[in-house]
Parts: structure tokens; sequence; C-alpha cells
């Protein structure tokens, strides 16, 4: 069975950086991503896969001042990196607490980075995470256990919002 990580979101909302550090999250990236969008951070990705309630008015969208977020068609949001301003109106706005405070920084420099495709960027990506947060296990998806596959190397534990996971699993 082909090694994966297992990034626990709960442990990350736990070990958040304080308000006022500077400090920043490590964050990983796969190739396939950064796109004509910009760069997807594995977090983004899986926040708005499997946290975000998906509001039909969708408050964040409504308040964000430089157009950068919409849904697309299975109503997920998605955010424009080329637009988005680092404002966090989003942040402080959505109920649900979706994205963490230090989501969208623009003063991210490759150090915060890990790209999740080179075998020693992933050892590096799980020592700067807090202790347990980020796993290199073998273990396949299992929503019993709040275990989603977020694609063929990356596995997400959350607690999955209801009718996200119905989307998710095609019902
Ligand atoms: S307000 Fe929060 S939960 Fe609602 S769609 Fe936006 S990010 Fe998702
Ligand atoms: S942080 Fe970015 S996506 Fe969020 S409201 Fe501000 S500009 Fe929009």
């Amino acid at each position: 069975m082909a090694k994966k990580l297992l990034i626990d979101l709960d442990r990350l909302r736990d070990n958040r950086p304080g308000e006022s550090s500077d400090q920043l999250r490590p964050d990983g990236v796969l190739s396939e991503y950064p796109n004509k969008d910009g760069r997807k951070t594995i977090r983004e990705l899986a926040l708005f896969r499997y946290t975000c309630r998906r509001c039909e008015d969708a408050p964040c969208i409504a308040a964000c001042p430089a157009d950068a977020l919409d849904k697309d068609d299975e109503g997920m949001i998605k955010r424009s990196t080329n637009l988005c301003i680092a404002c966090k109106s989003c942040v402080v706005i959505c109920p649900f607490g979706t994205m963490m405070s230090d989501f969208f920084e623009h003063h991210r420099t490759p150090e915060n980075y890990f790209d999740l495709n080179d075998p020693d960027e992933i050892l590096k990506f799980i020592d700067n995470n807090p202790e347990g947060a980020v796993q290199w296990v073998e273990m396949e998806e299992d929503p019993s256990k709040d275990i989603y596959q977020l694609n063929d190397r990356v596995l997400i534990k959350e607690k999955e919002w209801d009718s996200i996971k119905k989307l998710n699993q095609g019902e």
C-alpha cells in the first residue's frame, strides 16, 4: 500500500499561531494544483472541500472586496489567488470559522511552502507542523473515522459537515 500524508485539520486548529504572531503555518503544495489561478495549498483545498458548509448566500463571497471568491459547479468555494488582497474579510465573516486566521497571506516565503511531490520536502513538512498534525501513514480513506481522501497522496481528517459529506459521496 502506498504511503500517504494524513493531515488532521482539528489538530492544526488547536495549534494556531497567536493572532498577533507573525508565525505562519507551514503549508503543502502539489505541483498539479498551481494553475492559472495561482498556488493552491493543501490546507485551502481541504478546508473548502471538507470544512466549508457551502452556504447558499455565501457571506464570504459578498464580503470580498476584490471579487476573489466564487463557487464552482459543485457549490464549492474557490479563491483566485491573483485577485485576493489578503484582507481577511472572508475569514472574519464566515459564521463557521472555516478559514484559519493565517489562511491567506501574501508575505509567505518559499520556506513556508513544502512541495509534497518531493520525499525530502514531505519529511520537512511533517517536522514543521505541530506534533501529530501531519503523519506519513499506510492507510486508506475511512469515513467512519472522519478520514477522507483528498487525492491519491493526501488524506484529510476532519469532521465533515453532513450535507457536504453527501455531495462528496455523490448522493
Ligand atoms: S461563509 Fe464560510 S461556510 Fe459559508 S460558504 Fe463561505 S467559507 Fe463556506
Ligand atoms: S482575504 Fe482574499 S478572498 Fe478573502 S475577502 Fe479578502 S480579498 Fe477576498
